[in-house]
């Protein structure tokens, strides 16, 4: 990294200056302490040229850098004096993300009523810059901070807010990280299956290897589904995967996280011992940095486990630890009750919010002429993927044919529906397990997926059978698209998969011709595949367009 050619002599101008910034920014999720040097040297520099708006920005950076890489205590200052700068200066965007991160310190602290305070305020000036990214952020923090006061419920409510809102923004990361914060809250809202498919989507958004935490944070989650589902061996799996990743990548809180996950399944299991070791490591990591709620339920187990035991000293001590931060808990959370006052703010604002989201969807619609985005981004939605392979399910292939073919009838485009159908999966379930055919089921769509454009479709019919849509395209270039698909599973390194273990598929295409409906098309595609299994399987059959 070269600070030196932009500090001293090298800065010359105020866009010198906001070019290192933004280098600074860009580096945040990828090397903090990178931001924070960039941000130090570029808070030099506009205070040689006494440049205001690079002050405040500068020292918004360094807080923020601050707040992970240090403690809370040492980024508050920082950010409060960021806050003091930005606010004569107008710059609503800036003084949003400030704000943001100053919710977040307070928050971390347990000052869970400041933090409240705090994200209306950063919604507000939020809703002054139109910047979704932060309003976003705004609707994390509050769900967040519902989920330490307990209130789950009012957490889904700002939760599902973040999710709607991040989808309309183009940030990958943030619509993933989303979806990750809604599936706790649904995990505690023991809506497992849902909180399953909103993670197998999220894992599909997941920046690899930057998120490998997220990816923890989502094994957890997992982990506590299965145990709640009392599948233990796929629960036992998900913890120690999640606990790997933590483990080396060092993150304490994720491991504590972990271990209570385990203490708690092996308690279930019957494992007393194994449980007393897990709850034990958790306990020594949990007080290294203090995490109270983790404190009180871990206390709470474990002295569970000694009262079964008789072995009451111990129990008695961990009584007293779990009550210790239980009032400590209630004591942060009397704190943090709304007054009147605070609650018309906010939902003022909440509903200055929705109308702009009503309009911004209005406009969307209107800028993509064809689609109903609003659907569109429906569709995108966990409720519409298949759980086992991440493909868009049938309800979704049901909801969304229609408008692709209605918008093939207004531009005249050519649209085609492939059916796909695993040959003799009866075999490969029957000689190899139903696991085995899930794998393949699992790793097939996953090939299959890559080969698929993003405006084209690939859903799950049933089963072990699977429907492409493609649009504008010829039909040599559909015959090349079905045939690589075939040829890409065939050649798959399934070996790998089970010794012995061959899978094809058997592709049969039509193209929608003008006044058909989806059950007419789909059933064309049908006749296709039926051909194509006559023909030996592993091939691809089209329906002409004159035998219509
Ligand atoms: P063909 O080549 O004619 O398609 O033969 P086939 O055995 O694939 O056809 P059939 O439709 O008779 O059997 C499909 C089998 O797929 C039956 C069903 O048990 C299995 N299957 C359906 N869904 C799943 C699933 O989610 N997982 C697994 N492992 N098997 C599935
Ligand atoms: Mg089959
Ligand atoms: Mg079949």
């Amino acid at each position: 990294m070269k600070i030196s050619q932009f500090s001293d002599a090298a800065v010359t101008s105020t866009a010198d200056i906001d070019a290192l910034l933004h280098k600074a920014r860009a580096q945040y999720r990828v090397n903090c302490l990178e931001t924070r040097q960039l941000a130090q040297a570029a808070y030099t520099a506009a205070e040689q040229l006494n440049y205001l708006a690079g002050l405040a920005h500068a020292e918004f950076l360094i807080g923020k850098a601050q707040l992970i890489l240090q403690t809370a205590e040492t980024a508050l200052p920082r950010l409060r004096a960021a806050l003091k700068r930005v606010k004569p200066l107008a710059l609503p965007q800036l003084e949003a993300e400030i704000l943001i991160s100053l919710a977040t310190a307070q928050q971390m602290q347990g000052q869970f009523h400041a933090a409240f305070l705090l994200w209306l305020d950063a919604l507000q000036s939020a809703l002054c810059a139109q910047a979704r990214e932060c309003y976003v952020e705004a609707y994390l923090g509050l769900g967040d901070l519902h989920v330490q006061c307990a209130e789950p419920n009012k957490a889904l409510h700002f939760l599902t807010l973040a999710v709607e809102w991040a989808d309309l923004c183009a940030d990958q990361d943030l619509r993933c990280k989303a979806r990750l914060h809604l599936a706790a809250v649904l995990v505690t809202l023991e809506q497992y299956s849902l909180a399953e498919r909103i993670l197998m989507f999220a894992q599909t958004l997941l920046i690899l290897p930057l998120r490998r935490d997220w990816q923890a944070e989502i094994y957890n989650y997992l982990g506590m589904i299965h145990a709640a589902q009392h599948d233990n061996e796929l629960a036992l799996t998900s913890f120690n995967q999640a606990l790997k990743i933590n483990a080396e990548a060092g993150f304490l809180w994720g491991q504590t996280l972990n271990l209570l996950g385990l203490g708690r399944l092996k308690v279930s299991l019957q494992d007393a011992q194994g449980a007393e070791a897990d709850l034990q490591q958790a306990l020594h990591y949990a007080t290294q940095f203090n995490g109270l709620g983790l404190l009180q339920q871990i206390h709470h187990q474990l002295y569970q486990i000694y009262e079964a035991r008789g072995d009451y000293v111990h129990a008695m001590m961990h009584h007293i630890g779990f009550h210790d931060h239980y009032m400590k808990l209630q004591q942060q959370l009397t704190a943090s009750k709304l007054s009147a006052v605070d609650a018309r703010r906010l939902s003022l604002i909440e509903m200055k919010l929705k109308l702009l989201a009503s309009e911004l969807e209005v406009t969307q619609l209107k800028q993509q002429r064809h689609q109903e985005s609003g659907r569109m981004l429906a569709l995108e939605s966990a409720a519409y993927r298949d759980a086992l392979t991440g493909v868009y399910n049938r309800r979704a292939l049901e909801e969304r044919l229609p408008i692709l073919i209605q918008s093939a009838q207004q531009n005249q485009e050519s649209l085609w529906a492939i059916m796909i159908d695993f040959d003799h999966f009866k075999r490969v379930n029957d000689h190899f397990s139903h696991h085995i055919g899930d794998v393949v089921l699992r790793n097939g769509c996953a090939a299959l997926s890559k080969l698929t454009r993003e405006r084209d479709m690939l859903a799950r019919y049933g089963g072990e059978e699977f429907v492409l849509i493609v649009t504008q395209v010829d039909a040599t270039m559909i015959g090349k698209i079905a045939e690589r698909m075939r040829r890409v599973i065939e050649q798959l390194p399934w070996q790998e998969v089970h010794a012995g273990l061959e899978v094809t598929i058997s592709l049969g295409g039509a193209p929608w011709l003008p006044g058909q409906t989806c059950e007419q098309l789909m059933s064309r595609a049908d006749q296709a595949l039926y051909a194509a299994k006559g023909a030996g399987r592993n091939c691809v059959r089209f329906m002409g367009i004159d035998d219509a």
